[in-house]
């Protein structure tokens, strides 16, 4: 199909044309690359603007049931929603945790929803570089929330926050005092905690750890970007349904606050910078990678370094001359 073509129909909302326009996406070929730069190209600026958002949780948390629930709740409200995954497991070992097909089945179902797993490539970068393409065409066509999940691994939740307008961690009621081991890092940047879970015999214990995580949320930072009572800490129960309308209302008041004050704006903005240097370090990394001569002579003055007649510095100096020479 000309490129043009599927541009339209991708902007009309036929889901088997952004089906193929992902396809193309994730694919790493050339001339499959090309057509998708130009396919980004047509589309920029197209559709509304969806909302993204980020989520994240160990598996078993219950992300999954999540997605269901409140994705559902959304489509009732006549809302389109798409749901993408960043699974750093695909990218290792082929196998992935987010992948499995009997999740989400209500929602696979469902007209108003479209659900992608995660691209498999070997490289968890790549992984994101690209979900972060199909974010763009999920809005192109039209969907008014676009979901990316991921499981709480490595740099998988710093990639997704960086394609999010929120983040959001999903975390399990646990006994006693201890926070649940969640990283400084992830709490820095979720700008909701859900507690799940809340409900039956666990409601008790979901209040209690929900009410750790506020009270860490407070003492840990404030970012001019989080309005009164932000960044906040609630509970919800996937199961029951019960605190999803209420989380639903307080991510979207968050967001308005955000677009009324430039930081919405703002944010975009930073993660276009992010994406467009991120595009430009890989394809420098391919460079190296790709030519055969490149990589002889990468061998050959690493072979150096290691001896010692050469000093790390030195070498890559005279391997970045060598791009210099190359695109030249
Ligand atoms: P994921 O690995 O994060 O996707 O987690 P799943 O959605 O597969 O859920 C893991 C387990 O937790 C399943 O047995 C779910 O039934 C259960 N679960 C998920 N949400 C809730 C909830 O709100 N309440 C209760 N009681 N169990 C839940």
């Amino acid at each position: 199909m000309e490129t043009e073509e599927l541009a339209r129909r991708v902007k009309a909302g036929e889901r088997r044309a952004l089906a193929r326009a992902i396809t193309l996406v994730e694919s790493s070929r050339p001339d499959h690359r090309e057509q998708a730069v130009a396919l980004g190209e047509l589309l920029a600026g197209a559709g509304r603007q969806a909302l993204r958002l980020g989520l994240s949780g160990t598996p078993g948390v219950g992300k999954s049931t999540f997605i269901e629930a409140f994705g559902t709740m959304l489509t009732e409200q006549n809302l389109r929603v798409a749901v993408l995954a960043v699974d750093p497991s695909s990218s290792r070992s082929g196998g992935s945790i987010l992948g499995d097909k009997t999740r989400m089945e209500e929602l696979s179902r469902n007209p108003a929803a479209f659900i992608r797993p995660s691209p498999s490539q070997s490289q968890l970068g790549g992984v994101a570089r690209r979900t972060r393409e199909v974010v763009a065409l999920c809005e192109a066509a039209g969907y008014d929330v676009v979901l990316i999940e991921t499981v709480g691994v490595g740099q998988s939740e710093t990639m997704v926050a960086e394609m999010s307008d929120l983040f959001l961690l999903l975390l399990a009621p646990a006994g006693g005092d201890e926070l649940q081991g969640v990283k400084r890092g992830i709490m820095e940047i979720a700008d909701m905690i859900l507690v799940n879970k809340a409900d039956g015999d666990l409601k008790p214990v979901a209040t209690r750890t929900c009410a750790d995580y506020a009270g860490a949320l407070h003492l840990l930072r404030k970012r001019p970007e989080d309005p009164e009572g932000f960044p906040k800490a609630m509970t919800v129960s996937a199961v029951s349904g019960d605190g999803l309308e209420t989380a639903w209302q307080e991510m979207q008041s968050l967001a308005q606050w955000r677009k009324d004050n430039g930081f919405w704006q703002a944010r975009r903005a930073g993660q276009a910078r992010h994406w467009f240097e991120e595009e430009v370090r890989q394809g420098l990394l391919a460079r190296l990678s790709n030519s055969p001569q490149m990589r002889a002579q990468m061998a050959a003055l690493g072979g150096k370094v290691a001896d010692g007649s050469l000093a790390p510095a030195a070498a890559a100096q005279e391997m970045l001359g060598l791009l210099d020479g190359q695109s030249g």
